[in-house]
């Protein structure tokens, strides 16, 4: 057994550091203070391939694996955690459920283009009403009228929604039969009527790169754009939010690394007293809790990772690790804040912002109680969470 990265993935993460470091930190600026989506750099995160680890050569991807899409995940969070949306919307939720769902069709004119950076994407699932029961909050219809469906409803929080050329949307095509009534759609809000989206104001995260309130207004779809069969959009739906939750654990890990390094960094130049305040054992309390729960948050991930490379279900492990990676950022965070005192609440130092996108973490593929649902049902016996097929045509398994 090898706790260690394989070589290349680790160089590979190296490089997304330096590439953030180098190409997104010193350009961001004019893009925050106009709120314009920053394409171009999208654009270069997925020439740079990035986005393409889940997906065959034959797509554009380079099949590295799942391993290599959490260590991606951390080290784009750890560096611009505002870019960590894109490993879903561009690598994984949006992307990767048209290629294990669509047909050959669908996805050879989505997916490639999307994991390139050169199409943007977005996964469209909750609505005002209430995230944590999509399928008994969904108000959304689809109505067919021959080569069409009609689209009406809302949807809230839609990442990227403003700036989507494509997206996964999920809509009931049989308002009365609870979640075997959701069916799933690969929508093209720039083609169509109907679509609008409105950027959320939320202080703290990013202005450019934004979650959206959006209306459907008799929006249209077209036939062939129908994501799976009707009714089979709750089953795309979960298995999305499985693969969501490695990249939403592994930027949570970004987070808990990034903050466990200000930290270090601060106190070890912060002096009170006469020492830096590293020298005070409260303050090494706080290291130590830090440390260690980024260091175990990170093997779950991996593990997961690891069990999503092999084709073998990973919901149990899924569902803990994106738990337990929220726990360990939040600590993380809040121990950061402790350590920096007031200056954990300036702008000049980066606390505050790594604290809202913990915060915004935590709701994203599963609020802390939906997973302690999971995990504790499967604990108890009442419900297996490996129950169900997982879909992973990337590694072959549960296909059909
Ligand atoms: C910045 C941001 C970006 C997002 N991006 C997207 C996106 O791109 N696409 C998308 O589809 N969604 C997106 N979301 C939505 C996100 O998935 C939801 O916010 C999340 O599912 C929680 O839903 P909610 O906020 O409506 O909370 P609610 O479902 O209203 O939950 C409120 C509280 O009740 C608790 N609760 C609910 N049910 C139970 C229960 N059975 N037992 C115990 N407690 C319970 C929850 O844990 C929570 O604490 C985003 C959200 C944010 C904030």
């Amino acid at each position: 057994m090898d706790f260690t990265l394989p070589e290349e993935i680790a160089a590979f993460a190296d490089s997304v550091v330096r590439f953030a470091e180098a190409e997104i930190l010193p350009v961001i600026g004019p893009f925050e203070a106009s709120g314009e989506f920053p394409r171009e750099i999208v654009a270069k995160m997925g020439a740079a391939g990035f986005f393409g680890a889940a997906f065959p050569e034959d797509l554009g991807g380079t099949d590295a694996g799942f391993v290599a899409v959490s260590a991606i995940s951390e080290a784009i969070s750890r560096v611009a955690p505002e870019f960590g949306y894109c490993m879903n919307m561009q690598g994984m939720t949006c992307p990767f459920t048209i290629f294990n769902w669509g047909n050959e069709d669908q996805i050879a004119r989505f997916v490639p283009d999307l994991i390139a950076g050169r199409l943007i994407g977005m996964f469209a699932l909750t609505e005002p009403g209430g995230g944590s029961d999509a399928a008994g909050s969904m108000k959304t219809t689809a109505v067919r009228d021959g080569d069409v469906y009609h689209l009406n409803g809302s949807k809230q929080w839609i990442t990227f929604a403003n700036a989507a050329d494509v997206g996964v949307l999920f809509a009931k095509t049989d308002p009365d039969a609870d979640h075997r009534g959701i069916s799933a759609f690969i929508v093209e809000p720039k083609r169509y009527e109907g679509f609008t989206a409105n950027p959320v104001p939320m202080t703290g995260l990013s202005n450019s790169l934004t979650s959206n309130a959006v209306f459907l207004d008799d929006f249209v779809v077209p036939v062939e754009n129908r994501l799976g069969a009707e009714g089979e959009g709750f089953r795309v739906a979960m298995n999305a939010l499985e693969f969501g939750r490695l990249t939403v654990s592994a930027r949570a890990v970004g987070l808990a690394q990034a903050c466990l390094d200000e930290a270090v960094e601060y106190a070890n130049q912060r002096v009170i007293r006469g020492n830096p305040i590293a020298a005070y054992q409260m303050v090494q309390h706080l290291i130590a809790n830090m440390a260690t729960g980024t260091d175990a948050a990170r093997l779950m991930v991996q593990r997961m990772a690891w069990l999503m490379d092999e084709g073998r279900p990973a919901t149990r492990a899924a569902s803990r690790a994106k738990y337990f990676a929220v726990e360990a950022a939040k600590e993380a965070a809040a121990g950061a804040a402790e350590i920096f005192a007031g200056y954990a609440l300036a702008d000049e130092y980066p606390i505050k912002k790594y604290t809202a996108y913990v915060n915004m973490l935590a709701v994203g593929e599963g609020t802390a109680n939906v997973q302690r649902v999971l995990i504790g049902e499967d604990a108890l016996g009442i419900k297996d969470a490996d129950r169900h097929p997982v879909r992973n045509r990337l590694r072959g398994s549960a296909v059909g």
